[in-house]
This record gives structure tokens, sequence and C-alpha cells, in this order.
């Protein structure tokens, strides 16, 4: 299953990913954890992406695009994907249609994770992430990761004024991305304001998994 997440900044994007891929073994491919990945490694792409992330700002179309046809190369896409922060432009959508139908894979939903953007300030103000393993936590996970016992810290987009900008960006850029994947009649919305686990067990049922 070829599968695109949508959903604001801290709808639940990667918490249920992570749940998707430990229950069913999905390839997970967050552009987010890519990027900051390159950041740290001091790549290239990092340098220029890094502006842009600490602003809550959308890194340009094309060096997105570039890095998302590279991450297709690789043979564990085959299986499935779950798209997770990606697309999140109309110009990315599109250059993900083309890619797919490329590669003759079909895409299967667009899976819509649906919350007021009044909750996800006070979520991702909160929230907290594992250095080592990536694990997405909170406050109160304290200073150590519950899984791999790695520092917990707290990413450099998740203060307030960078969260209401990504949530602006989202309104403007991304949302218009619901209504594309509705006229593909691709589009699944599963309420995203509930516990993660009955999210999780609502995304199951819509996806027939
Ligand atoms: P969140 O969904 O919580 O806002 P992500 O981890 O998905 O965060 O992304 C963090 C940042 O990385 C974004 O604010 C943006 O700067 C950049 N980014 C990630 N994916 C994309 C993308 N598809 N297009 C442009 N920028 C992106
Ligand atoms: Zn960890």
């Amino acid at each position: 299953m070829n599968i695109v997440l949508l959903g604001g900044p801290g709808a639940g994007k990667g918490t249920q990913s992570d749940k998707l891929v430990d229950a069913f073994g999905f390839c997970h491919i967050s552009t987010g954890d890519i990027l900051r990945g390159a950041v740290k490694a001091g790549t290239e792409l990092g340098k220029k992406a890094k502006g842009y992330m600490d602003a809550g700002d959308l890194v340009p179309d094309d060096l997105i695009i570039d890095m998302m046809k590279e991450r297709f190369q690789q043979p564990d896409t085959a299986e499935g994907v779950i798209l997770d922060g990606f697309p999140r432009t109309t110009v990315q959508a599109v250059a993900l249609d083309s890619l797919l139908a490329e590669l003759e894979r079909p895409l299967d939903a667009a899976l819509l994770i649906d919350v007021d953007p009044e909750v996800i300030v006070a979520r991702l103000t909160s929230r907290r992430m594992c250095r080592e393993c990536g694990y997405i936590g909170n406050v109160s996970d304290g200073d150590t990761c519950p899984k791999c016992a790695g520092e917990m810290y707290q990413r450099d987009d998740d203060n307030e004024d960078t969260v209401r900008n990504r949530l602006d960006v989202y309104a403007k850029s991304t949302a218009p991305l619901i209504d594309y994947y509705r006229g593909s009649d691709l589009l699944v919305t599963v309420n995203g304001c509930q516990e993660p686990d009955k999210v999780f067990a609502d995304i199951k049922e819509l996806l027939g998994l």
C-alpha cells in the first residue's frame, strides 16, 4: 500500500506512522526526519534547508522533489510507503503523481488526520523528541527516552512563534491538498483529537487493514 498522510503540524502523523510500521512493516518516509538528519550531518541539503525549517517555512519544492526522487530509488520503497510530510504543496503532489506513475505504483489513499488548530499549539510546544531513535514524546517523559534511554529534546521549530507560522503555512500551502485528493477520490478522514490508540484503530478500519 502507498499512503499519503495529511494533517497539520502536530496532528499525529509521526505517531500514527510509527504504529503502522510496527504493525504492518510499511516503509515510513518522513521528509521532516530526512531533513533533520541532513541538518545534523551538515550536508549541502541540510545547509540549504535549515533556515527555512527554523522559521517554520517550507523548504523549496525543487529541493524536496529531488530528495524524494532519490529516496524512491531505494528498494525498501517497493513494498509500499507511508509518506509523512510529503507532499506539502500542490506542486509536490503533482510531482508525486508523476513519480508514482513512472514507477507504476498506485497511490491507495490520502489519509487526513483531522485536528483542531487550537489543540495543536499546546501539543507541539510540550512535545519532545529522542535525539537517538526519533521517538516522539512529551515534556512529561523527562530528559530520557523511554524506548532507548537517549536524550529527549525540544525541536528547534516547536516554540510558540514558529508553531503559529507552521500553522499558517499549513493552512495556506498544504490544506488545499485535501481538495486535491478528494477530487481523485483518495481522501479518507480520521478524527485526530482522540487518544492515539483510538485514532490508530479508526485508521485500520478506514484502510481495511
Ligand atoms: P511538522 O509536520 O510537525 O510541521 P515535519 O517534521 O514534517 O514537521 O517538518 C519540519 C519542517 O521541515 C517543516 O516545517 C519544513 O520546513 C520542512 N519540510 C518537511 N517536509 C517538507 C516538504 N514536503 N516541503 C517543504 N518543506 C518541508
Ligand atoms: Zn530513543
